[in-house]
Protein backbone atom coordinates (compact mmCIF):
# COMPACT_ATOMS: atom_id res chain seq x y z
CA UNK A 1 0.00 0.00 0.00
CA UNK A 2 1.29 3.47 -1.34
CA UNK A 3 1.61 5.42 1.87
CA UNK A 4 1.50 9.12 -0.01
CA UNK A 5 -1.99 7.80 -1.26
CA UNK A 6 -5.44 9.30 0.20
CA UNK A 7 -6.31 8.14 3.55
CA UNK A 8 -9.51 6.41 2.60
CA UNK A 9 -10.85 7.72 5.81
CA UNK A 10 -11.20 11.07 3.55
CA UNK A 11 -14.28 9.22 2.15
CA UNK A 12 -16.29 7.40 4.70
CA UNK A 13 -18.32 8.30 6.79
CA UNK A 14 -16.74 6.78 10.24
CA UNK A 15 -13.72 8.65 9.09
CA UNK A 16 -11.71 6.20 9.56
CA UNK A 17 -9.26 4.16 7.41
CA UNK A 18 -6.24 3.71 5.64
CA UNK A 19 -5.12 4.46 2.04
CA UNK A 20 -6.13 2.48 -0.81
CA UNK A 21 -3.16 1.46 -3.61
CA UNK A 22 -4.89 2.92 -6.16
CA UNK A 23 -7.77 5.45 -5.98
CA UNK A 24 -9.63 6.27 -9.11
CA UNK A 25 -12.68 9.02 -9.38
CA UNK A 26 -15.17 8.51 -11.90
CA UNK A 27 -17.64 11.11 -13.25
CA UNK A 28 -19.12 9.81 -16.05
CA UNK A 29 -19.97 6.28 -16.84
CA UNK A 30 -18.14 5.76 -19.65
CA UNK A 31 -15.18 6.53 -17.20
CA UNK A 32 -16.79 4.12 -14.71
CA UNK A 33 -16.85 1.00 -17.08
CA UNK A 34 -13.56 1.56 -18.05
CA UNK A 35 -11.90 2.13 -15.11
CA UNK A 36 -13.54 -0.90 -14.00
CA UNK A 37 -12.49 -3.17 -16.87
CA UNK A 38 -9.19 -1.53 -15.94
CA UNK A 39 -9.24 -2.52 -12.64
CA UNK A 40 -10.62 -6.29 -12.95
CA UNK A 41 -7.85 -6.70 -15.97
CA UNK A 42 -4.86 -6.74 -13.27
CA UNK A 43 -6.09 -9.18 -11.31
CA UNK A 44 -5.95 -7.30 -8.24
CA UNK A 45 -8.44 -6.52 -5.71
CA UNK A 46 -10.97 -4.17 -5.64
CA UNK A 47 -13.51 -2.07 -4.61
CA UNK A 48 -16.30 0.11 -5.43
CA UNK A 49 -16.80 3.19 -3.10
CA UNK A 50 -19.85 5.59 -3.43
CA UNK A 51 -20.68 7.88 -0.15
CA UNK A 52 -18.42 5.30 2.16
CA UNK A 53 -21.04 5.62 4.44
CA UNK A 54 -21.51 1.60 4.97
CA UNK A 55 -17.83 0.93 5.10
CA UNK A 56 -15.35 0.10 7.87
CA UNK A 57 -11.65 0.37 6.17
CA UNK A 58 -8.67 -1.13 8.28
CA UNK A 59 -6.14 1.29 9.28
CA UNK A 60 -3.92 -0.53 7.16
CA UNK A 61 -6.24 0.57 4.18
CA UNK A 62 -6.75 -1.37 1.22
CA UNK A 63 -4.74 -2.90 -0.86
CA UNK A 64 -6.24 -2.88 -4.35
CA UNK A 65 -8.03 -0.55 -6.54
CA UNK A 66 -11.22 2.02 -5.30
CA UNK A 67 -13.71 3.22 -8.07
CA UNK A 68 -14.86 5.82 -6.41
CA UNK A 69 -18.24 6.60 -7.96
CA UNK A 70 -19.16 9.99 -8.43
CA UNK A 71 -21.33 9.77 -11.70
CA UNK A 72 -24.36 11.95 -11.69
CA UNK A 73 -28.02 13.09 -13.34
CA UNK A 74 -31.26 11.01 -13.94
CA UNK A 75 -33.52 10.95 -17.00
CA UNK A 76 -37.56 10.07 -16.88
CA UNK A 77 -38.32 7.12 -19.05
CA UNK A 78 -41.21 7.23 -21.21
CA UNK A 79 -44.69 6.03 -19.29
CA UNK A 80 -46.45 3.90 -20.58
CA UNK A 81 -49.28 6.12 -21.29
CA UNK A 82 -49.58 10.14 -21.17
CA UNK A 83 -52.25 9.33 -18.43
CA UNK A 84 -49.99 6.91 -16.50
CA UNK A 85 -50.21 7.48 -12.93
CA UNK A 86 -47.01 5.85 -12.76
CA UNK A 87 -43.15 7.21 -13.68
CA UNK A 88 -40.04 5.64 -14.68
CA UNK A 89 -36.95 6.95 -13.89
CA UNK A 90 -33.37 5.86 -14.31
CA UNK A 91 -30.79 7.11 -12.18
CA UNK A 92 -27.11 7.20 -11.99
CA UNK A 93 -25.44 4.96 -9.33
CA UNK A 94 -23.12 8.40 -7.91
CA UNK A 95 -26.39 11.01 -7.44
CA UNK A 96 -26.48 11.58 -3.69
CA UNK A 97 -29.29 9.60 -2.72
CA UNK A 98 -31.18 12.19 -0.44
CA UNK A 99 -30.55 14.79 -3.54
CA UNK A 100 -32.86 12.43 -5.21
CA UNK A 101 -35.58 11.39 -2.84
CA UNK A 102 -35.80 15.08 -2.96
CA UNK A 103 -35.75 16.06 -5.86
CA UNK A 104 -39.00 13.16 -6.29
CA UNK A 105 -41.11 15.07 -3.28
CA UNK A 106 -40.38 18.12 -5.00
CA UNK A 107 -41.88 16.87 -8.23
CA UNK A 108 -44.72 15.83 -6.28
CA UNK A 109 -44.10 12.16 -6.92
CA UNK A 110 -43.83 9.72 -4.54
CA UNK A 111 -42.14 5.94 -3.24
CA UNK A 112 -39.26 7.63 -1.59
CA UNK A 113 -40.57 9.94 0.97
CA UNK A 114 -39.97 7.26 4.18
CA UNK A 115 -36.35 7.01 2.97
CA UNK A 116 -35.61 10.90 3.32
CA UNK A 117 -32.24 11.64 4.92
CA UNK A 118 -30.17 7.98 4.17
CA UNK A 119 -26.75 8.80 3.52
CA UNK A 120 -24.98 7.46 0.62
CA UNK A 121 -25.71 7.45 -3.17
CA UNK A 122 -28.51 5.77 -5.25
CA UNK A 123 -25.70 3.17 -6.41
CA UNK A 124 -25.42 1.54 -3.16
CA UNK A 125 -29.30 1.58 -2.46
CA UNK A 126 -29.70 -1.80 -3.90
CA UNK A 127 -26.58 -3.65 -2.48
CA UNK A 128 -28.29 -3.99 1.29
CA UNK A 129 -31.96 -2.78 0.12
CA UNK A 130 -31.54 0.61 1.71
CA UNK A 131 -34.94 1.00 4.63
CA UNK A 132 -36.19 2.79 7.14
CA UNK A 133 -39.80 4.11 8.45
CA UNK A 134 -41.54 1.11 6.98
CA UNK A 135 -40.00 1.50 3.76
CA UNK A 136 -37.32 -0.29 1.58
CA UNK A 137 -35.89 0.62 -1.39
CA UNK A 138 -37.34 -2.49 -2.54
CA UNK A 139 -40.99 -1.51 -2.78
CA UNK A 140 -40.15 1.04 -5.73
CA UNK A 141 -37.12 -0.45 -7.05
CA UNK A 142 -37.35 -1.99 -10.94
CA UNK A 143 -34.42 -2.61 -11.87
CA UNK A 144 -30.55 -1.90 -12.14
CA UNK A 145 -27.92 -1.40 -15.07
CA UNK A 146 -24.94 -4.10 -14.33
CA UNK A 147 -20.86 -4.34 -14.78
CA UNK A 148 -20.81 -7.91 -14.22
CA UNK A 149 -17.21 -9.06 -13.24
CA UNK A 150 -17.99 -12.35 -13.71
CA UNK A 151 -18.10 -11.88 -17.39
CA UNK A 152 -16.84 -7.92 -17.86
CA UNK A 153 -20.54 -7.44 -19.77
CA UNK A 154 -23.44 -5.26 -18.94
CA UNK A 155 -26.49 -6.50 -17.94
CA UNK A 156 -30.27 -5.34 -16.48
CA UNK A 157 -30.83 -7.16 -13.58
CA UNK A 158 -34.54 -7.06 -12.65
CA UNK A 159 -35.65 -6.32 -8.83
CA UNK A 160 -36.65 -10.12 -8.79
CA UNK A 161 -32.16 -11.03 -9.34
CA UNK A 162 -31.21 -9.33 -6.88
CA UNK A 163 -33.36 -11.31 -4.08
CA UNK A 164 -33.64 -8.47 -2.42
CA UNK A 165 -33.89 -8.42 1.79
CA UNK A 166 -34.00 -7.22 5.22
CA UNK A 167 -30.53 -4.99 4.51
CA UNK A 168 -29.15 -7.93 2.16
CA UNK A 169 -29.05 -8.76 -2.00
CA UNK A 170 -27.80 -10.98 -3.83
CA UNK A 171 -24.75 -7.96 -4.10
CA UNK A 172 -24.25 -7.39 -1.02
CA UNK A 173 -24.12 -11.46 -0.47
CA UNK A 174 -20.98 -11.60 -3.23
CA UNK A 175 -22.13 -11.21 -6.81
CA UNK A 176 -19.64 -8.52 -7.40
CA UNK A 177 -19.16 -6.06 -10.35
CA UNK A 178 -20.59 -2.06 -10.47
CA UNK A 179 -24.13 -0.97 -10.30
CA UNK A 180 -24.29 1.39 -13.08
CA UNK A 181 -27.48 2.95 -12.44
CA UNK A 182 -30.97 2.30 -10.91
CA UNK A 183 -34.38 2.35 -12.25
CA UNK A 184 -37.60 3.28 -10.02
CA UNK A 185 -40.95 3.39 -10.24
CA UNK A 186 -42.81 5.93 -8.49
CA UNK A 187 -46.04 7.26 -7.86
CA UNK A 188 -47.26 10.01 -9.88
CA UNK A 189 -49.36 12.95 -8.40
CA UNK A 190 -50.64 10.38 -5.96
CA UNK A 191 -51.68 13.39 -3.56
CA UNK A 192 -51.20 11.84 0.10
CA UNK A 193 -49.57 9.01 0.93
CA UNK A 194 -50.13 6.24 4.28
CA UNK A 195 -47.72 6.43 7.06
CA UNK A 196 -47.22 3.02 7.81
CA UNK A 197 -44.92 3.35 10.93
CA UNK A 198 -46.03 3.81 14.71
CA UNK A 199 -43.62 6.17 15.63
CA UNK A 200 -43.70 8.43 12.23
CA UNK A 201 -47.56 8.75 12.90
CA UNK A 202 -46.92 9.99 16.44
CA UNK A 203 -44.66 12.72 14.76
CA UNK A 204 -46.73 13.68 12.55
CA UNK A 205 -49.83 13.41 14.96
CA UNK A 206 -51.93 11.39 12.60
CA UNK A 207 -53.39 7.68 13.07
CA UNK A 208 -51.68 4.81 11.55
CA UNK A 209 -52.56 4.54 7.77
CA UNK A 210 -53.63 7.86 7.59
CA UNK A 211 -52.90 9.75 4.39
CA UNK A 212 -50.43 12.78 4.76
CA UNK A 213 -48.30 14.65 1.81
CA UNK A 214 -45.21 13.14 0.74
CA UNK A 215 -43.25 16.53 1.75
CA UNK A 216 -44.54 16.51 5.16
CA UNK A 217 -43.50 12.81 5.45
CA UNK A 218 -40.09 13.87 4.07
CA UNK A 219 -39.95 16.74 7.19
CA UNK A 220 -41.26 14.43 9.54
CA UNK A 221 -38.72 11.70 8.95
CA UNK A 222 -35.77 14.15 8.58
CA UNK A 223 -36.65 15.83 11.79
CA UNK A 224 -36.81 11.69 13.45
CA UNK A 225 -33.55 10.90 11.77
CA UNK A 226 -31.70 13.88 13.44
CA UNK A 227 -32.87 13.67 16.89
CA UNK A 228 -31.29 10.05 16.38
CA UNK A 229 -28.06 11.42 14.89
CA UNK A 230 -28.82 9.65 11.91
CA UNK A 231 -28.50 12.51 9.40
CA UNK A 232 -24.67 13.31 8.76
CA UNK A 233 -23.51 16.06 10.08
CA UNK A 234 -19.89 16.91 10.23
CA UNK A 235 -20.07 18.94 13.96
CA UNK A 236 -22.32 15.95 16.00
CA UNK A 237 -19.71 12.95 16.32
CA UNK A 238 -22.99 10.82 17.04
CA UNK A 239 -23.33 10.75 12.93
CA UNK A 240 -19.57 9.91 12.68
CA UNK A 241 -20.79 6.37 11.81
CA UNK A 242 -22.09 3.82 9.43
CA UNK A 243 -25.74 4.10 10.97
CA UNK A 244 -27.04 1.42 12.62
CA UNK A 245 -23.77 -1.00 13.26
CA UNK A 246 -25.70 -4.08 13.55
CA UNK A 247 -29.09 -5.91 11.85
CA UNK A 248 -31.83 -6.61 13.70
CA UNK A 249 -31.30 -10.43 14.23
CA UNK A 250 -33.81 -13.23 12.78
CA UNK A 251 -34.06 -15.86 14.99
CA UNK A 252 -36.51 -19.41 15.26
CA UNK A 253 -39.69 -18.65 16.87
CA UNK A 254 -39.28 -21.44 19.61
CA UNK A 255 -35.57 -19.65 20.13
CA UNK A 256 -37.36 -15.98 20.98
CA UNK A 257 -39.56 -18.11 23.67
CA UNK A 258 -36.45 -18.75 25.63
CA UNK A 259 -36.35 -14.53 26.25
CA UNK A 260 -37.52 -12.39 28.43
CA UNK A 261 -41.16 -11.85 27.82
CA UNK A 262 -40.63 -7.80 27.26
CA UNK A 263 -38.05 -8.38 24.12
CA UNK A 264 -39.66 -6.87 21.66
CA UNK A 265 -40.18 -9.11 18.44
CA UNK A 266 -41.70 -8.79 14.92
CA UNK A 267 -43.11 -11.36 12.80
CA UNK A 268 -40.95 -11.88 9.85
CA UNK A 269 -43.59 -11.55 6.26
CA UNK A 270 -45.54 -14.48 6.16
CA UNK A 271 -43.06 -17.16 7.98
CA UNK A 272 -44.42 -18.16 11.21
CA UNK A 273 -41.38 -19.85 12.53
CA UNK A 274 -39.13 -17.19 12.00
CA UNK A 275 -39.25 -13.93 14.28
CA UNK A 276 -37.19 -10.18 14.38
CA UNK A 277 -35.24 -9.08 17.73
CA UNK A 278 -34.37 -5.65 18.42
CA UNK A 279 -30.90 -5.57 18.32
CA UNK A 280 -30.86 -1.88 20.00
CA UNK A 281 -32.94 -3.90 23.19
CA UNK A 282 -30.48 -7.12 23.39
CA UNK A 283 -27.80 -4.13 23.23
CA UNK A 284 -28.81 -2.22 25.91
CA UNK A 285 -30.28 -5.18 28.10
CA UNK A 286 -26.77 -6.47 27.89
CA UNK A 287 -25.91 -3.75 29.74
CA UNK A 288 -24.09 -1.61 26.85
CA UNK A 289 -25.54 1.82 27.25
CA UNK A 290 -25.79 4.60 25.43
CA UNK A 291 -22.23 7.04 25.24
CA UNK A 292 -20.27 3.89 26.62
CA UNK A 293 -16.64 3.60 25.43
CA UNK A 294 -14.30 1.16 26.39
CA UNK A 295 -11.03 2.87 28.42
CA UNK A 296 -9.08 4.77 26.44
CA UNK A 297 -10.94 4.01 23.39
CA UNK A 298 -11.83 6.97 20.95
CA UNK A 299 -14.80 4.98 19.67
CA UNK A 300 -18.24 4.77 21.69
CA UNK A 301 -21.76 4.04 20.98
CA UNK A 302 -23.91 7.21 20.09
CA UNK A 303 -25.42 9.35 22.70
CA UNK A 304 -28.34 9.01 20.86
CA UNK A 305 -29.05 5.33 19.33
CA UNK A 306 -27.66 2.41 20.84
CA UNK A 307 -27.16 0.91 17.71
CA UNK A 308 -24.79 3.45 16.54
CA UNK A 309 -20.82 2.85 16.70
CA UNK A 310 -19.28 6.38 16.52
CA UNK A 311 -15.84 7.57 16.18
CA UNK A 312 -15.58 10.82 18.70
CA UNK A 313 -12.14 12.15 16.98
CA UNK A 314 -9.30 10.51 16.50
CA UNK A 315 -10.47 7.02 16.35
CA UNK A 316 -8.74 4.20 14.77
CA UNK A 317 -10.79 1.82 12.92
CA UNK A 318 -9.27 -0.69 15.64
CA UNK A 319 -11.09 1.43 18.04
CA UNK A 320 -14.38 0.43 16.43
CA UNK A 321 -13.59 -2.60 15.27
CA UNK A 322 -12.80 -3.38 19.28
CA UNK A 323 -16.15 -1.82 20.48
CA UNK A 324 -18.24 -4.00 17.89
CA UNK A 325 -16.81 -7.11 19.21
CA UNK A 326 -17.49 -5.77 23.25
CA UNK A 327 -21.00 -5.81 22.34
CA UNK A 328 -21.32 -8.57 20.37
CA UNK A 329 -19.48 -10.81 22.82
CA UNK A 330 -21.67 -9.25 25.64
CA UNK A 331 -24.97 -9.93 23.95
CA UNK A 332 -24.14 -13.23 23.24
CA UNK A 333 -23.37 -14.13 26.49
CA UNK A 334 -26.07 -12.28 28.16
CA UNK A 335 -28.91 -14.03 25.26
CA UNK A 336 -27.35 -16.45 23.15
CA UNK A 337 -27.93 -13.88 20.18
CA UNK A 338 -25.06 -13.12 17.44
CA UNK A 339 -25.11 -9.89 16.18
CA UNK A 340 -24.29 -9.62 12.33
CA UNK A 341 -22.23 -6.28 11.84
CA UNK A 342 -24.32 -4.07 8.72
CA UNK A 343 -21.32 -2.51 7.56
CA UNK A 344 -18.79 -3.81 5.16
CA UNK A 345 -15.49 -4.80 6.58
CA UNK A 346 -12.77 -3.81 4.56
CA UNK A 347 -8.90 -4.79 5.01
CA UNK A 348 -7.74 -6.54 7.59
CA UNK A 349 -8.45 -6.32 11.30
CA UNK A 350 -6.90 -8.07 14.13
CA UNK A 351 -8.65 -10.79 15.20
C1 LIG B 1 -25.82 8.41 9.74
C2 LIG B 1 -26.17 7.20 8.90
C3 LIG B 1 -27.48 6.76 8.83
C4 LIG B 1 -27.83 5.63 8.05
N1 LIG B 1 -29.14 5.24 8.00
C5 LIG B 1 -29.49 4.16 7.24
C6 LIG B 1 -30.86 3.74 7.16
O1 LIG B 1 -31.75 4.36 7.75
N2 LIG B 1 -31.15 2.65 6.41
C7 LIG B 1 -30.19 1.97 5.71
O2 LIG B 1 -30.53 0.99 5.04
N3 LIG B 1 -28.89 2.36 5.76
C8 LIG B 1 -28.52 3.44 6.50
N4 LIG B 1 -27.20 3.81 6.58
C9 LIG B 1 -26.17 3.04 5.85
C10 LIG B 1 -25.81 3.65 4.48
O3 LIG B 1 -26.17 4.99 4.40
C11 LIG B 1 -26.49 2.90 3.33
O4 LIG B 1 -26.12 1.56 3.37
C12 LIG B 1 -26.12 3.49 1.96
O5 LIG B 1 -26.90 2.88 0.95
C13 LIG B 1 -24.65 3.33 1.62
O6 LIG B 1 -24.41 4.07 0.44
P1 LIG B 1 -22.93 4.51 0.05
O7 LIG B 1 -22.98 5.10 -1.30
O8 LIG B 1 -22.36 5.35 1.12
O9 LIG B 1 -22.20 3.10 0.01
P2 LIG B 1 -20.65 2.72 0.42
O10 LIG B 1 -20.56 2.86 1.90
O11 LIG B 1 -19.77 3.58 -0.41
O12 LIG B 1 -20.62 1.24 -0.01
C14 LIG B 1 -21.39 0.26 0.68
C15 LIG B 1 -21.31 -1.07 -0.08
O13 LIG B 1 -21.96 -0.91 -1.34
C16 LIG B 1 -21.04 -1.15 -2.40
N5 LIG B 1 -21.34 -0.17 -3.46
C17 LIG B 1 -21.50 1.17 -3.34
N6 LIG B 1 -21.79 1.72 -4.53
C18 LIG B 1 -21.81 0.70 -5.43
C19 LIG B 1 -22.03 0.61 -6.83
N7 LIG B 1 -22.31 1.70 -7.58
N8 LIG B 1 -21.94 -0.61 -7.43
C20 LIG B 1 -21.66 -1.72 -6.70
N9 LIG B 1 -21.45 -1.70 -5.38
C21 LIG B 1 -21.52 -0.51 -4.74
C22 LIG B 1 -19.66 -0.95 -1.80
O14 LIG B 1 -18.68 -1.66 -2.52
C23 LIG B 1 -19.88 -1.49 -0.40
O15 LIG B 1 -19.84 -2.90 -0.43
C24 LIG B 1 -26.83 4.93 7.34
C25 LIG B 1 -25.50 5.40 7.41
C26 LIG B 1 -25.17 6.51 8.18
C27 LIG B 1 -23.75 6.99 8.22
Amino acid sequence: VDEDSTPLAALTTFRVGGPAQELVVAATEADLVDAALDAWATGEDWLVIGGGSNLLVADDGFDGTVLLVRTAGFEVLASESPASDRVRVRVAAGEPWDDFVAETVLRGWSGLEALSGIPGTVGASPVQNIGAYGAEVSDVLVAIEFLDSATGERVRLDAGDLELGYRTSVLKRGRRGVVLSVEFELAVNAGDVRVRYPQLAGSLGVELGAAVPAARVREAVLGLRASKGMVLDPADFDTWSAGSFFTNPIVSAAFAETLPHEAPRWAVGDEPQRVKLSAAWLIERAGVRRGFSLPGSKASISTKHTLALTNRGGATASDIAELARYVQVMVLARFGVSLVPEPILVGEFPA
